[in-house]
């Protein structure tokens, strides 16, 4: 056995040996096709390392207990694996070939330490069928053998990354067969970059995809940057679309170090076309040959130096057998009666329904159920295990040829990439349609399952599809037993979870607990109220607002004989002011909240009742954040917006920061009219429609809008259809109405919203 061969040495047939890169690198050496010089590190080699330093039973037996849906576990046991591998000496006679290797690469291209890339090109029996995309490591810009031989442990290491175990796990691929190779190339420094497939990787036609960037390739492989796209006709010889998109960020070699950065695309060029018509003619007339001498479409990577076209990379595009002509089909025809949030690349076909769910760190991935739609800056192999639980995949940056998209298509889960905007437009929880040819997010849901999108036809058909709006329609739950019902108006959540019914139930008033020393009875009697309620929703956000109930109320509860006789219980004691005078019974709500967090109903926010200053907000955060519970990062926190004071005062409270806010319009117009929402005197004089108070309203809107912060109502007017129809207008993010009243609004809100989006089209004639 060898334990080097050079590129001319390979051959397609010899991914065993070199693995599937360094296999086709041989290939289009031998075929005439322009490759960077290099050689291959077998498979054999580094079976030989792990079997003659001993430490491959070491590695089986980590392997062998692993559960690998335990993502810590998993973590630590890819950690391990790879410690163990880069620590282990490399055995001198392995040692001495790949020097020899390396110095006579030097020679043929006559260069002291020639600056080489380090790839990992890992083998399977079946490779062809599994890209391994983006699965393991590549190192750039390595100069001298000592940074060589570092490098290449590191990529044997690379086997054994965590998402690496899990994708050939979820995939049955026997780790024990998966050996790797190491491919050592002479580095081109391509002054622009990307990949090209020989057909339309997602419908199979006879049009090349290309896709470059500048730099170095790795910005578009990655996913990192959004490449510009070209499709090119083969029939016709011609470029049928070329789409500049902005380019951000690309990776070069720092002059200095030496070593390959990622940096800021310079102004001049961020949206400047890439490839120019030579470019475009060299890489089409490699894109036939490559096709032609290998009999199959395929997926390869390139870098232009000075003009010229390098391949770096070739192989069959694996996703093919999977090109289902009923998905590829179900694009809908008739955007215009839906609402379109956000366009992108049309990365991975089909037409699928999911709640977003905006992935920003690893850490969250936990929270991607079964059909959630993965929404994230960029996807990235880390990403599987999460992306094989989503029904779709929406990403801001990456072509539709990033690793990541290319296993979304393996996956068969429908993707649209680079969309720019995703994790800053779609909101969390909110449901939306994905479709992953066109390229298109559309709020609401009218699409299908991942797994039976075509068996489900009705739900693409217009006529038959549900309301749907971007502004969210929730409805308001006060009882728990209510949930279910509130449920099946189809609602989007649950804009105000009032406790007071919930708490009082208990026949006792709630500082009795306290007093009592029974502070835990009150909190598991919150916990299994708000349960019933945020299971039936769940995913669903609720918001569970604080207690607010006026001293009347408590009056007749075990323990109420000492409370206060008012003369005016709607301007009494109550709201957000008397908890922080009895602050241990908030923070027992905050307790039941932080309970239900812990298992897993992370879609509770915590609103505060009837503020009248900043300082109310700080000081209840600050409670909060007493109970361990920390505001904003490990809940929702906002608060209503009833009495003026906090309408007038709305952009500082947004200062002092709030996650949303909820007009409460039952208290707002009372307490704007001087008119008592409880005495039927007056109540002629109750108008929510009252100039000021909608004044009020339109401003807490705006101001919120102008802020970026949700504004939602939950007071009656939010039942109102013609009060509804002008807080769309205002700007509203969610209008929360009573169970009865929600399908009316969800009408009333379509219209609204189809008024605006006409009204505008007729002002651009
Ligand atoms: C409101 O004031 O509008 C509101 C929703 O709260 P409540 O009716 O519970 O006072
Ligand atoms: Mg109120």
């Amino acid at each position: 056995m060898n334990y080097v061969e050079f590129f001319k040495q390979l051959s397609k047939d010899d991914i065993p040996i070199a693995g599937g890169k360094g296999a086709n690198l041989g290939e289009l050496t031998n075929a005439g096709i322009p490759v960077p010089p290099g050689f291959v590190i077998t498979a054999g080699t580094y079976q030989k390392f792990i079997t003659e330093t001993g430490i491959v039973d070491q590695i089986n037996d980590m392997l062998a207990t692993l559960d690998i849906n335990n993502t810590p576990e998993l973590q630590k046991v890819a950690e391990d694996i790879k410690q163990l591998i880069v620590t282990t000496d490399i055995p001198d006679d392995i040692q001495t070939a790949i020097i020899e290797s390396y110095n006579k690469l030097c020679m043929d291209v006559e260069k002291d330490d020639v600056v080489v890339a380090i790839r990992s090109s890992a083998t399977a029996e079946d490779l062809p069928d599994a890209s391994f995309a983006g699965q393991q490591d590549t190192y750039l810009n390595i100069s001298g053998i000592d940074d060589v031989l570092t490098n290449v442990r590191m990529c044997w290491a690379s086997l054994f990354e965590a998402r690496a175990i899990f994708y050939r796990a979820e995939n049955d691929f026997d780790h024990s067969k998966v050996l790797i190779a190491v491919v050592v190339q002479q580095m081109v420094n391509s002054e622009k970059a990307g990949v090209m497939f020989t057909v339309d990787p997602s419908t199979g036609e006879e049009e090349m995809l290309i896709e470059g960037a500048w730099g170095l390739g790795e910005g578009v492989v990655s996913g990192t940057v959004t490449p510009d796209t070209c499709r090119y006709d083969k029939a016709n010889d011609e470029v049928k679309s070329y789409r500049i998109n902005t380019k951000k960020t690309m990776f070069t070699k720092d002059p200095e170090t030496g070593a390959t950065v990622q940096i800021e695309v310079p102004d001049d060029l961020k949206d400047k076309r890439v490839l120019t018509d030579s470019d475009l003619e060299q890489l089409t007339q490699l894109g036939r040959k490559i096709q032609k001498h290998y009999g199959a479409p395929m997926d390869t990577e390139w870098g232009i130096e000075n003009d010229k076209v390098y391949m770096l990379q070739a192989r069959p595009i694996t996703t093919l057998d999977n090109i289902d002509v009923a998905k590829n089909a179900e694009s809908l025809d008739d955007d215009e009666e839906r609402v379109i949030i956000t366009r992108g690349l049309g990365a991975s076909p089909g037409l699928v329904s999911g709640t977003v769910k905006i992935i920003r760190e690893l850490d969250e991935l936990d929270k991607i159920l079964d059909g959630d739609i993965l929404v994230t800056t960029m996807t990235t192999p880390d990403m599987v295990p999460a992306m094989k639980r989503a029904n779709g995949i929406v990403t801001d940056e990456g072509g539709v040829t990033c690793h990541a998209a290319i296993i979304s298509r393996e996956l068969g889960i429908p993707c649209v990439a680079g969309t720019g905007e995703a994790t800053t437009v779609l909101e969390e929880n909110s449901k939306i349609t994905i479709d992953g040819k066109k390229g298109l997010v559309y709020e609401g849901e009218f699409g299908g399952d991942k797994d039976d999108v075509e068996a489900d036809e009705t739900q693409i058909n217009v006529g038959a599809a549900p309301i749907v709006t971007v502004t969210d329609v929730k409805v308001n739950v006060s009882m728990a037993e209510a949930a279910k019902k509130a449920y099946a108006t189809g609602a989007d959540g649950v804009g105000l979870l009032r406790t007071e019914h919930m708490m009082l139930a208990t026949g006792i008033v709630p500082y009795k607990f306290i007093d009592e020393g029974r502070e835990d009875e009150l909190v598991q009697v919150l916990v299994d109220n708000i349960l019933k309620v945020v299971d039936v929703f769940y995913p669903k956000t609720v918001w569970y607002r604080t207690l607010d109930a006026p001293t009347d109320e408590f009056k007749t509860l075990e323990g109420g004989e000492n409370e206060p006789d008012e003369a005016n219980p709607m301007l009494g004691w109550r709201g957000i002011k008397r908890e922080l005078d009895q602050p241990d019974i908030l923070k027992a709500e905050f307790k039941a909240i932080k309970k239900l967090h812990e298992k897993g109903y992370t879609n509770i926010g915590i609103m505060i009742p009837l503020s009248q200053s900043p300082a109310e907000l700080v000081k209840a955060k600050e409670l909060c954040a007493e109970v361990g519970f920390i505001p904003h990062k490990d809940v929702d926190f906002g608060m209503m917006v009833e009495i003026p004071a906090a309408a007038i005062l709305i952009d500082e409270y947004i200062a002092e920061g709030i996650d949303f806010v909820s007009l409460g319009t039952n208290d707002l117009t009372q307490y704007t009219l001087a008119v008592d929402r409880n005495n039927e005197f007056v109540a002629k004089h109750y108008r929510e429609e009252h100039p000021a108070v909608m004044a009020l309203i339109e401003r807490t809107i705006k101001h919120c809008a102008a802020a970026g912060v949700t504004c939602s109502i939950c007071g009656q007017a939010g039942s109102v259809p013609h009060i509804v129809e002008k807080l769309v207008k205002f700007g509203i993010t969610s209008v929360s109405s009573n169970t009865d009243a929600v399908e009316e609004v969800r009408k009333t809100v379509a219209r609204a919203e189809k008024k605006i989006m006409l009204d505008a089209a007729r002002k651009q004639l």
